[in-house]
């Protein structure tokens, strides 16, 4: 399994924080501790894990207390996070030449699954509706052409090859003429991967470059080196200036430290990933899914988010003083069920609780619908009856009066004037609940 290891690391963090009311600098240290040595383990680099654990304290012990989110669980969003900008935030695309055709060029060491990624590459790129072509430049072995030739026949895709006599740069040369010749828009650049960095195929490739004046250099390199892959992705960057990096073998077993380093050490992105030997494997890289990935807890993700957004449209501590000195009115209550809808009700996020029921979307368009109509409503009122419904409760004339002006029935205010007065007794007892600390279910 990718990222067992690191998956279960991080586990035992969470674990600790069963119990606490809210994160402090105390009860993190420990939980702090496991993450540090979960990441250390998926040979995440030394540096990168230190800024990582500084980050996420800070973090966490700044944060306070989220209205029913445990801080376990606001633990894991926080790491979430901090996992998704470690490796680089957004997706970041392939980059598309505006003139002529797109070159990508591609380096990297023997045996990492360069001449795979070629035939994948072309594979992903037809699927987007674009015609590929690929160069074999790995001169110095000739069973890498043949593999080459061998793929491009797979994945339907012309490859051009000049033998292993002529030098990378002058096949550079005559494969881009070629393609422009065929009116192809991307060429795909295969070249010679050596054991170790050495001299010679640095400045093979400086040279390939040139001739090429590539859109993208991409350095593919193997997940399963870990932390090396990050150093590799810097050494190329320095010598020949690279694009960003093709993580591959992601499919295998690899810790994890790869993905995690290669943005933050390097200052370059991956942009793909090889996550097995097919040709369709091969896929952007998605930090946000990578991160989801490695925790495995997308529903508390999600969870914490709409619970931090609900905070953010209203201010809870107010709202909860009107409802125990029984004010709320209709203004809050505007306000509370346009939050409410806005988050696709609060019913649906408590239903990715486990345990808590979930409601049908065939519920929350009728409670939809309902808002709309009691918003027509709310809008007829005066600011004065808008907060004392006691006023329209007293006053028929005045019902009637929204009635007419928001064009429903004086059956339908008269409801919702009911309805408020029900509100309150109920928000006041979920309030209880609440103060308890654990999650009521709002369905009924
Ligand atoms: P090159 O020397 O860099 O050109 O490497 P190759 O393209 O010849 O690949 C080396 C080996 O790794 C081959 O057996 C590939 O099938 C395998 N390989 C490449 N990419 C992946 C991947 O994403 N997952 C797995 N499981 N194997 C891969």
């Amino acid at each position: 399994e990718m990222f067992g290891q690191l998956s279960s690391g991080l586990e035992a963090a969470w674990t600790k924080l069963k119990g606490e009311e809210v994160l402090t600098k105390e009860n993190i240290a420990e939980p702090m501790r496991d993450i540090r040595r979960a990441l250390l383990e998926a040979d995440v680099s030394l540096p990168v894990v230190r800024r990582f654990v500084q980050t996420v304290s800070d973090q966490a012990v700044g944060m306070g207390v989220i209205r029913g989110v445990k801080p376990d669980q606001q633990l894991v969003k926080i790491v979430h996070d901090e996992l998704v900008k470690l490796m680089g935030g957004e997706v970041s695309e392939l980059q598309f030449s505006k003139s002529g055709p797109t070159v990508i060029l591609l380096a990297g060491l023997q045996g990492v699954g360069k001449t795979t990624v070629c035939a994948k590459l072309a594979c992903y790129l037809k699927k987007q509706g674009k015609s590929c072509m690929l160069i074999a430049g790995d001169v110095y072995r000739p069973a890498a052409i043949d593999q080459l030739v061998i793929l491009g026949e797979q994945v339907s895709v012309p490859v051009y090859t000049a033998g292993t006599d002529v030098k990378p740069a002058d096949i550079a040369k005559q494969g881009l003429k070629e393609a422009k010749k065929n009116n192809i828009d991307v060429v795909i650049m295969d070249t010679a991967g050596r054991l170790q960095i050495d001299k010679g195929m640095m400045d093979e490739l400086k040279d390939v470059k040139k001739v090429l004046n590539p859109t993208e250099v991409l350095l593919v390199v193997d997940a399963m080196t870990g932390q090396e892959a990050a150093a590799l992705v810097t050494t190329f960057n320095v010598e020949i200036g690279i694009t960003g990096a093709i993580l591959t073998k992601l499919d295998g077993d690899s810790r994890g430290g790869a993905a995690l380093s290669v943005k933050e050490v390097s200052g370059k992105p991956i942009k793909l990933v090889g996550r097995g030997e097919r040709m369709e494997d091969l896929e952007p890289f998605y930090p946000n899914r990578m991160a989801g990935r490695i925790l495995g807890m997308g529903d508390v993700l999600s969870f914490v988010e709409k619970a931090q957004e609900v905070m953010r449209q209203e201010d809870a501590e107010d709202l909860q003083k009107k409802i125990m000195s029984a004010k709320f009115d209709f203004n809050d209550f505007l306000k509370q069920t346009r939050a409410v809808a806005k988050m696709g009700s609060m019913t649906r996020v408590l239903g990715m609780i486990p345990g808590m029921g979930k409601v049908s979307p065939a519920q929350i368009r009728e409670a939809e619908k309902s808002l709309i109509i009691m918003e027509a409503m709310i809008e007829a009122m005066t600011p004065e009856e808008r907060e004392k419904p006691e006023l329209l409760a007293e006053s028929p004339e005045r019902r009637k009066r929204i009635a007419k002006d928001s064009g429903k029935t004086e059956q339908q205010v008269s409801q919702l004037v009911a309805q408020i007065f029900q509100m309150r007794v109920k928000m006041k007892n979920l309030m209880g609940v609440m103060e308890g600390g654990s999650i009521p279910a709002l369905s009924d």
